[in-house]
């Protein structure tokens, strides 16, 4: 995984690492059940080289605390591993480019339960025997009341899910 990361590191397949600070691979136990995927890094995470480490990445890993699952128990990466010139979207070449490393991630952590934070995360590939929850994206879910009730029960949801996967 060390050397995976340095791929990373040195990649250059698209233009985002031009604007980068750092890249950002995926982080947690290598043989975590459950994995959290985003979009791509933002300001806080290209400064520290760490995912969901900004406010929303600060906000996620209370949540998730606040339902009895612990950041450190979990893999959390995103799609695309560079931050993006003013935080745009990536552009589709962008995540295509970048899309074979979180296959690789996946392919490599085989978790049983992959959590999709919000609908950008839709690209992730699909593999059977992983159930896949969908969930509003943190920084949707601090900013308005009503995603932010949503966001709650939808992590609610996944502790029944990793519950029922230890019984
Ligand atoms: S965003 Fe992904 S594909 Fe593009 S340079 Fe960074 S690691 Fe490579």
């Amino acid at each position: 995984m060390e050397e995976f990361s340095h791929q990373i590191y040195g990649c250059r397949k698209c233009r985002l690492w031009e604007g980068a600070k750092h890249a950002v691979p995926g982080e947690g136990p290598l043989d975590a059940k459950v994995m959290f995927v985003g979009q791509n890094p933002g300001a806080d995470e290209d400064e520290l080289g760490r995912p969901f480490v900004g406010r929303a990445g600060k906000y996620l890993t209370k949540t998730l605390n606040e339902y009895g699952i612990r950041r450190e128990d979990v893999f959390i990466t995103n799609i695309v591993k560079h931050v993006s010139p003013q935080n745009r979207k990536p552009f589709d070449d962008e995540v295509r480019a970048c899309l074979p490393y979180l296959t690789a991630e996946i392919n490599f952590i085989k978790p049983k339960i992959i959590v999709l934070l919000g609908a950008s995360a839709k690209e992730t590939l699909r593999i059977d025997g992983v159930e896949y929850i969908q969930v509003i994206h943190p920084s949707a879910a601090m900013r308005f009341t009503k995603m932010r009730e949503k966001f709650r029960q939808q992590i609610g949801e996944v502790a029944k899910q990793i519950a029922a996967m230890q019984t």
